[in-house]
């Protein structure tokens, strides 16, 4: 186990084993390992047994439009996908205040979408791409992109992260349920 504190890592770096320590803040679990999901810095708790991450700050100003940036599905609801965005892609930088981005139905994919449900669920993990900022802490995204959309799909039964078993669709490795997804081309999994 090579992590300690102060370890600089980046969003799916491994962090330890569940068998060894509790995912904490801004980390998840992946088949027994413990994975950030953020650019940040590594906090360990010896004696809680607890890995946290620090999210590592930067200047908010550069969020900005056409920028690609990774986050995390908070809910979809409606009409309407809400992220919350972990960090820039091209510098791996954190973001000094919390940022939340949404997806409209009709930016989730370069095609109809009837449900939006079939492209997002909360927990996912997702690569996507500012087309305006709305404010001081929110954006609008696009997915409407081939490389863009869920990285890793969160079972909506048990919340273990799934495999990719074809184009559009995921399968939990520990319940078996079968989702649809807008996966990106990079799906991790
Ligand atoms: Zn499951």
């Amino acid at each position: 186990m090579k992590t300690k504190s102060g370890d600089f890592v980046l969003p799916g770096d491994a962090l330890g084993v569940t068998e060894e320590f509790v995912p904490s803040d801004w980390t998840y679990e992946d088949d027994g390992s413990i994975r950030s999901l953020i650019a940040g810095t590594v906090s360990l708790d010896n004696k809680n047994k607890k890995i946290s991450i620090v999210p590592k700050t930067s200047s908010p100003s550069i969020l900005k439009s056409g920028v690609a940036v990774f986050g995390q599905v908070s809910d979809v609801r409606g009409q309407r996908a809400l992220i919350k965005l972990d960090s820039i892609k091209d510098n791996n930088r954190g973001l000094v205040t919390s940022f939340s981005g949404g997806i409209h139905i009709s930016q989730a994919q370069k095609g109809y979408v009837a449900k939006l449900t079939d492209e997002f669920r909360i927990g996912d993990l997702i690569e996507a791409r500012v087309t305006k900022i709305i404010g001081v802490d929110n954006v609008d995204l696009t997915t409407a992109e081939d490389e863009l959309g869920v990285l890793k799909a969160m079972c909506t039964k048990c919340r273990h992260y799934m495999k990719q078993v074809s184009k559009n669709e995921v399968k939990c490795p520990n319940c078996g349920n079968k989702e649809r997804r807008n996966l990106s081309t990079k799906y991790e999994g």
